[in-house]
Parts: structure tokens; C-alpha cells; sequence
């Protein structure tokens, strides 16, 4: 069975008390929930994970990274190691979201080295990636989400998909307000599932979880995740509300 996963992605918001109080609120308002397999995650900026790591203790809150660095050490200044997140508790880190891409310049083969360090770290990725409006209009969104999987992933032995979590984020949706429809989000999940097997097999296709992620919302969570596909979302937005973040969850 494919797990559930619900992960905020709060980019760069929250200070240290805003972090404290929204890790509160979420740990608050998901006691009640039976979960079961479902996993949450959140992922506060790299000078709160410390804090938010020791906060969300014996809870069924995850804390992730957003970025890594793939050098192990030195002169890589303002750039944070697999070794430093690993001191601190972290188990999984984000990497290729849309806007590491075009405002950081992360490319295809850069990622290929980050993937590598966070496997070789015994890391989990949430390794995302997803076309620009111009793709789809252009009606070539199938082609780029494939080559930025081939691109990024492939280059991969089979034993590694364990470690890696898979997030479709259509950089059009990406806080514009405007989500894929849930039939455009499965069509979608359904095309990279297909690509999975045809290189790794049936097993591994069945069990990666692929997240949605674009402007979900709790008015929109429910229909989406119930897309067959649709294993849950990577949030940003909604993510900074504890309210909104638990509707969602609870839509899973
Ligand atoms: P929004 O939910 O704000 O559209 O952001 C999605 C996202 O980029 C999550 O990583």
C-alpha cells in the first residue's frame, strides 16, 4: 500500500515564535485525528528546523528540510550539509521545487548530485518537479515532466525509489490560486506512473507516492486526493494556517 502523505512547505515565512506557535496549533488540532498510515510532514525554514524538530517530539509530525547542499563539507558559503541536518534529526529534505529552480538556478544536473547525497546519507527525498504554463499551453507538459524524472531520477538503482517520495507541482498553480483540475492532476500522476514502471517495474510504480502540489486547499483537498493517483499534497500556502493545514489532512 502506497503511504498518505500531507507536507506543508512553509518556504520563507515563520520567525522562531510563529514557528513555536504554528507547530503548536498543528500538533493541537491533529491529537484527535486517527491518522493511521498517514504521514505529516512540515518543512520551516533551516534556522527553525532545529527548534522545530525538538517541538514536534513523540507527535506524528515530521520535520523536513527544504534544500541540502550536496558537498559534504566546506567553502560552500550560506549552504547547509546532509551531516547538519542529520545532527539535528531531520530524515528527509525537499529538493527541485520549482522555485529552487528558476530563482536558484538549480538544474537537472545539479539535482542528479543532491539526489545523490541525500541517498548516499541514508535520506529520504521529496524530489519535485512540474512543467511551466507555457508547457501546457504549448501542450508539451508531458514531455517536460518526463525529462526532468529521466533527468533527475533515473540515473537510479532500483533499491533507492524506497527513499524517495515524488511531488507534481504544475508551476502555474504554484500560489497563483489556480489548481490543476483533479482530473488534469491524475492524468498526470497516472502519465509518471506509467513512465516509473516501464523503467523499474510494476513494484516500484505501485508503490512510490506521487504528491499533488499547487494552490490545494480545503476546498479543494478532498477532490483531488481522491484521485487514485493522487497519494497527497505538498502545501504551501495553506500550510501557514493550522486550521486550514488540518482541513486538508483531514481530506486525506
Ligand atoms: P501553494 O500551495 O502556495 O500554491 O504552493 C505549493 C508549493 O509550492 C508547495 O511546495
Amino acid at each position: 500500500m502506497r503511504q498518505k502523505i500531507v507536507a506543508g512547505n512553509w518556504k520563507m515565512n515563520n520567525d522562531k515564535d510563529e514557528t513555536k506557535q504554528l507547530i503548536k496549533e498543528i500538533k493541537k488540532s491533529i491529537k484527535k485525528l486517527s491518522l493511521k498510515s498517514t504521514r505529516v510532514i512540515v518543512a520551516p525554514t533551516f534556522v527553525n528546523l532545529a527548534l522545530a524538530v525538538k517541538r514536534a517530539e513523540d507527535t506524528k509530525i515530521e520535520v523536513v528540510a527544504q534544500n541540502m547542499h550536496h558537498a559534504k563539507n566546506g567553502a560552500y558559503t550560506g549552504e547547509i550539509s546532509a551531516d547538519m541536518l542529520k545532527s539535528i534529526g531531520i530524515k528527509t529534505v525537499i529538493l527541485g521545487h520549482s522555485e529552487r529552480r528558476s530563482y536558484f538556478g538549480e538544474t537537472d544536473a545539479i539535482l542528479v548530485e543532491k539526489v545523490n547525497a541525500v541517498l548516499e546519507n541514508n535520506l529520504e527525498t521529496i524530489f519535485c518537479f512540474g512543467e511551466l504554463l507555457e508547457d501546457r499551453k504549448s501542450e508539451n507538459h508531458f514531455n517536460v515532466v518526463e525529462s526532468q524524472l529521466k533527468n533527475g531520477l533515473f540515473h537510479l538503482e532500483s533499491t533507492a525509489w524506497k527513499s524517495i517520495v515524488l511531488a507534481y507541482e504544475p508551476v502555474w498553480a504554484i500560489g497563483t490560486g489556480e489548481t490543476a483540475s483533479p482530473e488534469q492532476a491524475q492524468e498526470m500522476h497516472a502519465f509518471i506512473r506509467g513512465i516509473i514502471k516501464n523503467k523499474y517495474g510494476k513494484e516500484i510504480a505501485d508503490t512510490v507516492s506521487i504528491l499533488y502540489g499547487g494552490s490545494v486547499k480545503p476546498s479543494n483537498a478532498e477532490e483531488i486526493f481522491s484521485k487514485p493517483d493522487v497519494d497527497g499534497g505538498l502545501i504551501g500556502g495553506a500550510a501557514l494556517n493550522a486550521e486550514d493545514f488540518t482541513a486538508i489532512i483531514k481530506a486525506i
